[in-house]
C-alpha cells in the first residue's frame, strides 16, 4: 500500500494551503476560521460560512470526485481528503454532507431530475442540508424510525418527530427517513425522502448540548411530499442510509482537526514554566505527548486506508468504522490529558477572564463527547467492525 501524493496531489495540496493563506486577509476571516471553538467550526451555519463555500465552489473544489457527467472533474475522493484536512487545521467549514453523502447518494441512486435538481446546487454551495434520521426512540436502532409517511395523491404525508436534526435551522433542504410500510420487515419499509425546510407543516425547535452546539428536534404536521421528491426507491431507504453513513464517518472526522489540538499541546508545553522549568522537560509530560503523537499517527494511516479503498471504487465500512473510533477516542484523550495538566484553571469556560488559552480545552472536554455519539455511537462502531471485520457471532 502506497500512501505517497503523486505529484499532482502534492501540487493541488500547495494550491489549496495558498488559497487559505490568502483567505486570512478576507474581512470575514474571523467568523470563517474559528479553531477555537470546535461546535461551530465545521457547519457552514452564517452567511459569512456561506460566503466561504460559495469561494470553495468557485476554484471548482466542490463535488471533484463526482463523475465528469454530474459536473465534477473525476478528481479521486484523495483531493477532497486533502482539502478536507486543510480545511479543519485552520477550523474553517467542511466539505461537508451535501458533497459527500448526499450528493454521492443522489448519484448512486436517484433519478435524473433529482440529479439535475439537486447536484449543481451543492456544487456551487447554494443549498445546505439538514439530515433526519433520528428520533426520540431510534437513534442506535434505527431501523426502528417510525416517521410515517402515508400514501396521498401524487405523494406523501409525513407526520411524526425527529430529533437531533443539526443544521434544521438554517438548512434549505431536509434529508428525511420516513417508514413507508409498516408491514414490511423493519429494514425493508424506509423510504427517503428531500423536503423543502420551508414547508409549512415543519417546526424546528432547538435542542441544546453539553458541548453547545445547537442541534434540533423537528416536528411534521402533514408535511406533503410529491413523488418527485423520493430519493430512489420507495422502501429502498436503508441501503442507502448505510452506505450514506459510510461515506458520513470519513467525510467529517478529521485528523487535520487532531493535528492543529496536537500543535496546540505543543505550544503550551514548550511555552509554560511551572517551578521554574518548562513543562516540556517534565519527563512524564513528554512520555505524554509522545504517546499522543502515536496514535495521531494511527488516526492518520486509518484515515488514508479509508480514502485509499473509497479510490479504489469500495465504500469503506470496516475502516470507516475504525477510523470513526480512533480519531473521536483520541479528540477526548488530547482534552483529557489536557485538563489533567493545566490543574484547576483548565476547567474555567471561555468566558472567564483567568480561563487557559480562552477555556479551549474546557470546551473541548464537553464537545468530544458529542462526537462519540453523533454519526453512530462508539458501541455502535464497536457491534458493527465485531459482526463485519471479525466475523464475531450475534
Ligand atoms: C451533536 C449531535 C449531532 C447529531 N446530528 C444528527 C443529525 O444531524 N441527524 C440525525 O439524524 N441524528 C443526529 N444525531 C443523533 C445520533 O446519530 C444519535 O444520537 C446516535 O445514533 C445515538 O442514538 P441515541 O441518542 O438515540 O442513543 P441510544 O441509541 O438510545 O443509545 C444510548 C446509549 O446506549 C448505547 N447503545 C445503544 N444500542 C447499543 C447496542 N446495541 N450495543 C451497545 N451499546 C448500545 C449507545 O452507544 C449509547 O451510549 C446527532 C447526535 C449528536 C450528539
Amino acid at each position: 500500500m502506497d500512501f505517497t501524493f503523486t505529484d499532482d496531489e502534492r501540487r493541488f495540496d500547495t494550491e489549496v494551503v495558498a488559497f487559505l493563506d490568502s483567505e486570512r486577509d478576507h474581512p470575514d476571516a474571523a467568523v470563517v476560521f474559528a479553531p477555537q471553538r470546535e461546535a461551530d467550526a465545521q457547519l457552514a451555519s452564517t452567511p459569512e460560512h456561506k460566503e466561504f463555500m460559495r469561494r470553495l465552489a468557485d476554484k471548482g473544489w466542490l463535488g471533484m470526485s463526482w463523475p465528469e457527467e454530474f459536473g465534477g472533474d473525476g478528481h479521486e475522493g484523495l483531493y477532497e481528503y486533502i482539502l478536507n484536512e486543510r480545511l479543519s487545521q485552520r477550523g474553517a467549514p467542511l466539505i461537508g454532507k451535501g458533497v459527500g453523502m448526499i450528493g454521492k447518494t443522489l448519484i448512486r441512486h436517484a433519478d435524473e431530475q433529482l440529479q439535475k435538481r439537486f447536484l449543481p446546487e451543492i456544487r456551487t454551495a447554494s443549498i445546505d442540508f439538514a439530515l433526519g434520521y433520528s428520533e426520540p426512540d431510534s437513534g442506535s436502532d434505527l431501523a426502528s424510525l417510525k416517521l410515517r409517511a402515508t400514501r396521498v395523491e401524487g405523494g406523501w404525508a409525513l407526520n411524526g418527530q425527529k430529533r437531533f436534526s443539526t443544521s434544521a435551522h438554517f438548512a434549505e433542504w431536509y434529508w428525511v427517513a420516513a417508514r413507508t410500510d409498516p408491514d414490511a420487515p423493519k429494514h425493508k419499509g424506509i423510504t427517503l425522502f428531500l423536503i423543502d425546510m420551508a414547508d409549512p407543516g415543519l417546526t424546528v425547535l432547538e435542542q441544546k448540548t453539553m458541548g453547545d452546539e445547537r442541534t434540533n428536534e423537528v416536528f411534521f404536521d402533514d408535511v406533503v411530499v410529491p413523488d418527485e421528491n423520493v430519493v430512489g426507491e420507495v422502501n429502498s431507504g436503508w441501503t442507502y442510509i448505510c452506505e450514506a453513513l459510510d461515506y458520513e464517518r470519513f467525510t467529517i472526522y478529521t485528523v487535520g482537526a487532531l493535528e492543529s489540538k496536537m500543535a496546540r499541546i505543543m505550544e503550551w508545553a514548550t511555552t509554560t514554566e511551572r517551578r521554574g522549568r518548562r513543562m516540556s522537560e517534565d519527563p512524564q509530560v513528554r512520555a505524554g505527548i509522545v504517546a499522543l503523537a502515536t496514535d495521531l499517527e494511527v488516526a492518520r494511516m486509518l484515515t488514508l486506508r479509508v480514502i485509499d479503498e473509497a479510490a479504489r471504487g469500495g465504500v469503506p465500512s470496516n475502516e470507516a468504522s475504525m477510523c470513526k473510533l480512533t480519531l473521536t477516542r483520541l479528540h477526548q484523550k488530547m482534552a483529557d490529558w489536557m485538563l489533567e495538566h493545566l490543574g484547576p484553571s483548565g476547567v474555567l469556560t471561555h468566558e472567564d477572564p483567568d480561563a487557559i488559552d480562552d477555556g479551549f480545552w474546557e470546551h473541548s472536554y464537553r464537545f468530544t463527547v458529542l462526537e462519540t455519539i453523533g454519526g453512530g455511537s462508539s458501541e455502535i462502531q464497536k457491534n458493527i467492525l465485531s459482526r463485519r471485520a471479525l466475523g464475531l457471532p450475534g
